[in-house]
């Protein structure tokens, strides 16, 4: 019995962390196996049955392969019947184990046969599984039948409970926001993956002893609701969902180490994270919470739309969507859609009109205006002219995005999904946020997730490569529509609504993505840039203009943001190229917005389209795999190109709000200042205020920028000798390295005693080197939320031609010095902001 003593071993190392064991391997499960057939313990039957990850894991295959030998009864084993093996089967989700449960139902034992088409009938990742029980049924096998009209019947779901009338839950209130940095903490990233072992992480930096508070908030019985008044803003993390459930959710049978269920109520939460724990079975209502405090114990009302305290009625607010009751029954909208799916499927097969079970989601009134850019580019992909906002549409994605931090929990759902292929047209892999200083966990995901992204005919990159989106939107066709598990997967061409990586997963493996769509709020450009102002001060510029016309507040409580969940459309800049155009759409993920279209003439488009066509054909020679889906993507790109024409929106097109910014009226660099990505002031306004002046550390890096802004800091720190600050320097890609290189930027670098890191992310998420504790810091970087670069870092961000001056001064600049020492770019910018078009370059090989 070495292994049970190993095993214990482990278990008990765990259980010191206050977590349960890891699920199974592959090997494990194996050895259980083995044990199993020479002498069964309860204990053994039990962590065969709870204790193996299922859909298409490997250790669902070892299980699924032994309890088909017993179904079909070439193995025996008096712990495990035919039966109950068929049972056991039944609890595996999808993958492995649906063609044993499909041959059990031609099985001549009535038991078999039985156990067989009840599991089947309440599985729902069948796939193309589904014809097998359709010709099962032609050929007159009754379980067939039985089995495909439970489908039709969706028993899956009529067998559920309902969501209840009346939902008691004791309060765990945080107060003002969290982001999810606070559920899921950049610095754990590396335990994502271990859903337990990261919820022990969740809230550390923001409170005492939350999971004890949460313990003890358990003592009374009730179901414990995640409370607070901004809930979930920042990046899209699965993983913060996955906390909340860890803590306030419910096992679910089957499934080790991660729940569902859960109650979330926030006077506003975040749209992804309210579409994640949609995904997820979770509940979230948005509601005024300011009569809740922690400990309170309340009565929810979901049908009423009411919430209680002491018998008093203390909130209201609307089940939205509409559809979410049946969510929280299907035990998630993913399970929802692909149940409502298989249903829908199965009463064709058998005749049947379509379901009236399933809620119809709620769809505006065509109101025959015109039509927006986004409304256009959803609609193509939903087979429609335009969508109008709230309507309820699945439209194809054709590019979908995963990274590194969030690839393992990518996987692992994509595995839930019990998927072997990808349906998305391209799904692209990057090792960006994990590539500078890996940890142990980090190196195995490098040497794992490539294969099993390209075995799917995904595209997987190399670590060191670069950023996620510095690459993804390089592959993006224009005016299509995707996602990806990375906040910033903002398509500068196209557009796109990034979300959790169960989202992700579905999109990868289905081919399309369930959304409502929002509503547009246009951002309008007019006039001339003034000297001296880059694309990053207009990326500042929005919420500058937003916070004066009342649209925008910077502090948290009763906040205002007309972008929040709103589609940022931007118009004005049609010359932008395509990199430009990104550091505007990237930035769109601090305003909350659910996506963002810039406008843009052909003209860049097609540069940035013949230069993408090289670079994938590089990456093909280069032996970059999934080489079928780089091709196609090449033929696609080629295809555009051969007719080039792009969507525009409709003059009539309607917006929630439109901003109107006009160039000419910005005149000095504009700076989100610490530590909110929305609390942005000029240059002077802030050497006004008693915000920090003097600055400690320097960061020119992340994916908002480009090869221009490396220019840009090498020509104003030529000849300038070391820097007195700590100077950070990472371009987004190795391409940008190598050019940089070759241009001599880095003997500048060099000579400023710049520390130089490998292409990723960098200090950008803090997940890897971070900056001093307490420094002041100029970055170039997205988001600037507490703790992120560093612990109690003060950090602004703004472009990299201030973060060169900055650099140089060791403090923020007067507007007339920022003027004076980037003058040293004047005259140089054609040579400066000079993009990099690979089919351009004789020869271009990817190195
Ligand atoms: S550079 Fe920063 S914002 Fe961009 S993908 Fe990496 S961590 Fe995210």
């Amino acid at each position: 019995m070495a292994f049970m003593q190993d095993y214990k071993a482990h278990v008990n190392e765990r259980e010191a962390l206050g977590v349960p064991p890891l699920p199974l391997s592959a090997e494990q499960t194996a050895e259980v196996i083995e044990l199993i057939k020479s002498d069964c313990t309860d204990e053994l039957l039990e962590l065969l049955t709870n204790r193996v990850s299922p859909g298409v894991d490997d250790a669902a295959y070892v299980k699924a392969a032994f309890l088909n030998d017993i179904a079909n009864e070439s193995v025996k084993v008096d712990a495990i019947s035919p039966q109950r093996a068929v049972e056991m089967l039944g609890m595996m989700l999808g993958g492995y184990n649906v063609k044993p449960m499909i041959d059990a139902l031609k099985s001549s034992n009535k038991d078999v046969v039985g156990a067989a088409t009840k599991a089947l009938s309440h599985t729902l990742l069948v796939y193309d599984a589904f014809n097998d029980v359709e010709e099962l049924h032609k050929a007159g096998n009754k379980a067939a039948t039985e089995v495909m009209t439970s489908w039709a019947n969706a028993e899956w779901f009529t067998s559920k409970p309902k969501l209840s009338d009346k939902i008691t839950v004791t309060v765990f209130k945080v107060d003002g926001e969290t982001n999810t940095d606070d559920l899921s903490p950049a610095s754990e990233a590396f335990t994502r993956s271990d859903i337990p072992v990261h919820a022990n992480s969740m809230l550390t930096a923001k409170m005492d002893d939350p999971i004890g508070i949460i313990t003890e908030l358990k003592k009374k019985g009730n179901t414990v609701a995640y409370v607070g008044d901004v809930v979930g803003t920042g990046s899209s993390r699965k993983s913060g969902i996955n906390s909340v459930q860890w803590h306030m959710g419910e096992s679910i049978k089957g499934v080790p180490n991660k729940k569902t269920g859960g109650v979330i109520l926030g006077s506003t939460i975040a749209p992804i994270f309210f579409a994640t724990a949609e995904d997820s079975g979770a509940l979230p209502l948005e509601l005024d919470v300011s009569e809740m405090e922690m400990g309170d114990v309340i009565e929810l009302y979901p049908y009423k739309g009411e919430a209680h305290k002491n018998g008093k009625c203390i909130a209201t607010f609307k089940l939205n969507p509409n559809t979410i009751t049946d969510e929280v029954r299907a035990g998630g909208r993913i399970p929802l859609i692909i149940g409502r799916g298989l249903t829908s499927k199965a009463r064709s097969v058998l005749g049947m009109p379509q379901s009236d079970i399933f809620l119809t989601a709620e769809q505006p009134a065509d109101n025959g205006k015109g039509y927006t850019l986004a409304q256009k580019m959803v609609g193509r992909a939903s087979g429609l002219d335009g969508v109008r906002p709230g309507m309820y549409v699945e439209p194809e994605m054709s590019t979908v995005g995963s990274q590194d931090t969030t690839g393992p929990m990518t996987r692992d759902e994509i595995k839930e999904l019990a998927a072997l292929g990808f349906n998305a047209d391209l799904v692209m892999q990057s090792f960006c946020h994990t590539a500078a200083y890996p940890k142990p966990s980090d190196i195995t995901m490098h040497h794992t997730l490539p294969d099993f992204i390209s075995n799917r005919s995904g595209v997987a990159l190399r670590p060191g490569d670069g950023v996620i989106h510095s690459w993804l939107n390089r592959m993006v066709l224009p005016d299509t529509v995707g996602t990806g598990a990375d906040s910033h997967t903002r398509f500068p061409i196209g557009i796109s609504f990034p979300g959790g990586s169960g989202i992700v997963a579905f999109a990868a493996v289905t081919g399309s993505m369930p959304l409502t769509m929002p509503e547009s709020v246009l951002v309008r450009f007019s006039g001339e840039m003034q000297p001296g102002i880059t694309l990053r001060d207009l990326v500042n510029a929005i919420p500058h203009k937003a916070i004066k016309e009342g649209l925008l507040t910077v502090e948290k409580k009763g906040k205002k943001n007309i972008f929040a969940g709103r589609i940022l459309e931007i118009e004005g800049l049609p010359t932008l190229k395509a990199e430009q155009a990104f550091e505007l759409s990237d930035a769109s993920a601090e305003r909350s917005a659910a996506a963002c279209t810039v406008l843009l003439d052909n003209e860049p488009v097609i540069e940035y389209l013949k230069s993408n066509v090289t670079l994938l054909e590089s990456m093909i020679e280069a032996g970059y795999e999934d080489k079928r889906t780089l091709q196609r993507r090449i033929d696609k790109m080629k295809d555009w190109l051969a007719n080039p024409s792009l969507m525009k929106p409709d003059a009539d097109a309607e917006y929630a709000a439109v901003l109107d910014i006009d160039l000419n009226e910005i005149k000095e660099p504009i700076l989100a200042c610490p530590n909110d990505p929305d609390d942005v002031a000029t240059l002077s306004e802030i050497l006004a205020s008693d915000r920090p002046h003097k600055i400690d550390e320097v960061f020119v890096g992340s994916c908002m920028t480009n090869i221009g802004h490396y220019r840009a800091l090498g020509e104003v720190l030529r000849g300038e000798g070391p820097v007195p600050t700590r100077l950070w320097v990472c371009p987004p890609t190795k391409m940008d390295e190598k050019q940089l290189t070759e241009d001599g930027y880095y003997a500048i670098f060099g000579a400023a005693g710049a520390r130089t890191e490998i292409p990723g992310c960098s200090l950008c998420m803090g997940n890897q080197a971070r900056v001093a504790d307490n420094a002041i810091v100029f970055s170039t970087s997205t988001r600037n939320f507490d703790n992120r670069l560093g612990k109690g870092a003060q950090v602004y961000l703004g472009s990299a031609e201030l973060a060169a001056v900055c650099a140089i001064l060791g403090r923020l600049p007067t507007a007339e010095e920022y003027i004076e020492k980037t003058k040293k770019i004047v005259g140089k910018e054609g040579e400066i902001y000079k993009y990099l078009n690979f089919n351009l370059i004789k020869d271009y090989k990817l190195a």
